[in-house]
């Protein structure tokens, strides 16, 4: 089955006759038990499921079972992005050391400045944007967290080639493949050990709903990644999961209609007098566009592009009247925020505007962002 049929069949009930088609919410944390069954309270052993932040329920296996298909990997599902990234990151050995880019996810860089405070495990920032660059930082090195496209930059990095540099120096290698989604990037197949998804975003799509995702090809990260899920009580809830797979289903039409406006606002913003910059890996000039050609299927539906100066971006954020003035991206309702305002993202240009794209009609996003920039100006 190509990755569009997995989204819709995924996880299904059987097909005999009288079956649902769809599984029903599962609203339980408590499951029958078999007679003398003890429970293993670190999510393993193989009996029958007995409780669900241990074991998840019928839809989170369906929903893991759907993700692990479309990443070629086994995945645990989580309550939220963070909650995944933070299993992930309980595979560094305690006092390890941990590589992250510049440019990702602020709650990550958060998470990970955190554990370097506390003494968890040392951090240092790099430049994932030249791999060469990394050979003196690798060596001792646990851990390399990537995310591309990053957040907010867009910043594209070559996956094959930091994978090997990476597991030539024994550090693991996990991806965040929010942006990308699980469609247009499947990192595991370029060698990557992990993959996390925020299925907040555009894997549930509707911005009802906070949920994670990781997945490894390996059986032991896999165990110790649900063990981590259940010794902290990072389970999803049975409506979350009913919600992200009915999400999923769709994401295939989603995507390539919002991807499709992305591309075709990102050419205008280029062109538009007021905008000094646009970051979307899908225009030739963009530093990232042949690598991404390389590794993905498509160049997703977030861009970012810059204005004269904070002013005039919170103008336009001020103005917009069908996108919203939103911090979350992926939904199909389209999204604008200026990031430089958040703490952690002092390397991101004050006058540089994130846009997650809907599936509105292109027409009217356009007409909007003009007027909400003449306006700014
Ligand atoms: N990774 C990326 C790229 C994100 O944009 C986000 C949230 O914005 C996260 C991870 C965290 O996900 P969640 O908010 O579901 O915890």
């Amino acid at each position: 089955m190509r990755p569009e049929t997995v989204l819709v069949e995924g996880g299904r009930p059987r097909r005999d006759a009288g079956e649902p088609m769809n599984l029903p919410v599962f609203l339980v944390s408590n499951f029958h038990s078999e007679k003398g069954g003890r429970l293993e309270l670190d999510g393993s052993g193989d009996g029958p499921r007995r409780y669900s932040r241990v074991h998840g329920t019928p839809t989170s296996a369906a929903f893991e079972d759907t993700l692990g298909a479309l990443e070629g990997g086994s995945a645990v599902a989580f309550s939220s992005g963070m909650a995944a990234a933070a299993a992930v990151l309980e595979l560094v050995p305690v006092g390890g050391r941990v590589l992250l880019p510049q440019d990702c996810y602020m709650g990550v860089r958060h998470l990970l400045e955190n554990g370097h405070n506390i003494g968890r495990w040392s951090l240092e920032t790099v430049d994932i944007t030249r791999p060469r660059s990394l050979t003196g930082s690798l060596g001792g090195a646990d851990l390399l967290w990537i995310e591309t496209p990053s957040n907010p930059l867009l910043e594209i990095c070559d996956l094959p080639a930091l994978v090997d540099a990476a597991h030539a120096a024994g550090a693991l290698v996990a991806v965040d493949n929010t942006f990308a989604t699980p469609l247009l990037q499947q990192p595991l197949s370029l060698g990557a050990d992990v993959v996390v998804h925020s299925a907040t975003k555009f894997i549930g799509g509707h911005s009802d709903l906070l949920m994670g995702v990781a997945v490894t090809s390996n059986s032991t990260r896999h165990e110790a990644l649900l063990e981590r899920r259940a010794l902290a009580g990072a389970t999803p809830g049975g409506l979350e999961c009913f919600l992200a797979l009915r999400g999923i289903r769709t994401m295939g039409v989603r995507l390539a209609a919002t991807q499709a406006s992305a591309a075709e606002l990102a050419r205008r913003l280029a062109d538009h007098p007021a905008v000094t910059r646009v970051h979307y890996p899908g225009l030739p000039g963009h530093p990232g566009h042949e690598r991404a050609r390389a590794q993905m299927s498509g160049f997703g539906a977030v861009l970012s592009f810059e204005l004269s100066d904070a002013a005039a971006a919170d103008a336009v954020c001020d103005a917009v009247q069908i996108i919203a003035f939103a911090t979350s991206l992926g939904g199909v309702e389209s999204t604008i925020e200026r990031r430089a305002k958040h703490p952690g993202q002092e390397h991101v240009p004050a006058g540089l505007l994130r846009l997650s794209v809907g599936c509105e009609h292109v027409e009217d996003l356009w007409h909007d962002l003009n007027q909400a920039i003449s306006q700014g100006r």
